[in-house]
């Protein structure tokens, strides 16, 4: 039986009337109006899911204009962010990385979203990034590791009676993993010292890490894999450090070996030559591609930079014009006051560096007239650092 005259005049109207709110939150996001997005959400309760004509929900949208809030907004709302009903298989994470908003991207892969998944065309969201030259999204991308990987490593598992981490060592570990620069100094700069206290455990999960990527199978994640072992190769060599004669902070020997000059460079590029070499899933493309990259007989590239390119993408750090002399984090603005020749990130990067930089910063500061211009970092006072430092501002 069908409902009388009315009912269904009601219901067609109830209907039209949905469409019409439809529209209008479509409409929008089209136009970046948050405000008026909230307003429909609370005004009509809506759901997080609905679909316009091509299978686009709002996150989708919101991805598309590479709208950060709105996407965040929706999220919240439980919109599902692996929704794959796009007439083109694309989701939302192949629209954020097309926008080019490498934030929303991060905010996706924290919310769960599957980067493997691909469009009717078989790419995945990074792929689709890197061809439109979106490297920073497809950094983003590709080295996310979500949090529960290395937890997983904090319960024991099977006949263990302990786990292979120990609880205490998961948010260090996780840090570690997820600093986005990894030159090795600035590696070592921020490595939390308990991770070199429990050493053996940290290398061991960095490891496994490696394997269980590699075993991931279709959603193997190989550019990953090779990052946990060049992690472990660093963690490892700052310990071989440590347990050398000297008593010097192990991370400040490891550091100040890499900067000694040319001396310095040989040293870094032997080290990581050694951990591409070292790497154990050698049938990669990743792999062969960089063996191929450091074998070439002229013009082969420095170590660093094959693995740096191999791990980050191209956006690497040369599209940067000042890093820090240090540790290459971009956009350092302090400058060494005497001669103005360097820049550095903070005191701590000037004071590592200055065991090399005294003789070449006495020979251009009297060679070159001081600039007028301030220094940044002038305010900061009364920090202990060494005598030789201590009449330097930055
Ligand atoms: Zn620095
Ligand atoms: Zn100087």
């Amino acid at each position: 039986m069908s409902g009388s005259n009315t009912e269904i005049a009601s219901n067609l109207k109830d209907n039209v009337e949905q469409k019409d709110i439809e529209s209008s939150v479509f409409a929008c996001i089209q136009e970046n109006n948050f405000d008026e997005l909230k307003n429909l959400y609370s005004q009509y309760k809506l759901k997080a899911d609905i679909f316009d004509s091509e299978g686009m929900t709002p996150l989708l949208h919101a991805c598309y204009k590479g709208n950060q809030q709105m996407a965040e907004f929706l999220i919240e709302k439980g919109a599902d962010v692996n929704s794959t009903n796009h007439k083109h298989k694309y989701t939302a994470l192949h629209f954020a990385a097309l926008s080019g908003n490498s934030n929303l991207c991060l905010t996706l892969m924290i919310a769960g979203a599957k980067s493997y998944i691909t469009n009717s065309i078989g790419k995945t969201a990074s792929q689709m990034a890197a061809f439109v030259g979106n490297h920073h999204c497809v950094s983003i991308i590709t080295n996310y590791v979500s949090k529960s990987e290395v937890e997983y490593f904090t319960v024991p598992r099977g006949i263990e009676s302990k786990p292979k981490l120990l609880p205490v060592l998961s948010i260090p570990l996780y840090t570690y993993i997820m600093q986005a620069n990894i030159h090795p100094v600035r590696l070592a700069m921020k490595m939390p010292q308990i991770l070199l206290k429990e050493y053996t455990q940290v290398k061991k999960v960095l490891d496994l890490l490696s394997e269980r990527e590699m075993k991931k199978g279709p959603e193997c994640n190989e550019v990953l894999a090779f990052k946990f072992h060049y992690l472990g190769y660093i963690l490892s060599e700052i310990h071989r450090c440590s347990t050398s004669q000297n008593q010097t902070d192990p991370f400040e020997t490891f550091v100040k070996k890499i900067l000694k000059g040319s001396r310095g460079e040989e040293y870094l590029e032997l080290l990581l030559r050694d951990c591409v070499r070292e790497f154990p899933y050698r049938e990669g493309f990743l792999f062969q591609q960089m063996v191929k990259s450091l074998a070439r007989k002229e013009d082969s590239p420095s170590a660093l930079s094959v693995i740096l390119n191999a791990i980050n993408g191209q956006s690497s750090f040369n599209d940067d014009l000042s890093p820090c002399v240090t540790c290459t984090e971009p956009k350092a603005l302090k400058k060494c006051s005497k001669c103005r020749a360097v820049q550095y990130c903070d005191r701590e990067c000037q004071r590592l560096h200055w065991f090399v930089h005294k003789k070449e910063c006495a020979r251009s500061s009297t060679s070159s007239s001081k600039s007028s211009e301030q220094s940044e970092a002038d305010a900061e006072s009364g920090e202990n650092v060494s005598s030789d430092v201590a009449n330097l501002k930055i």
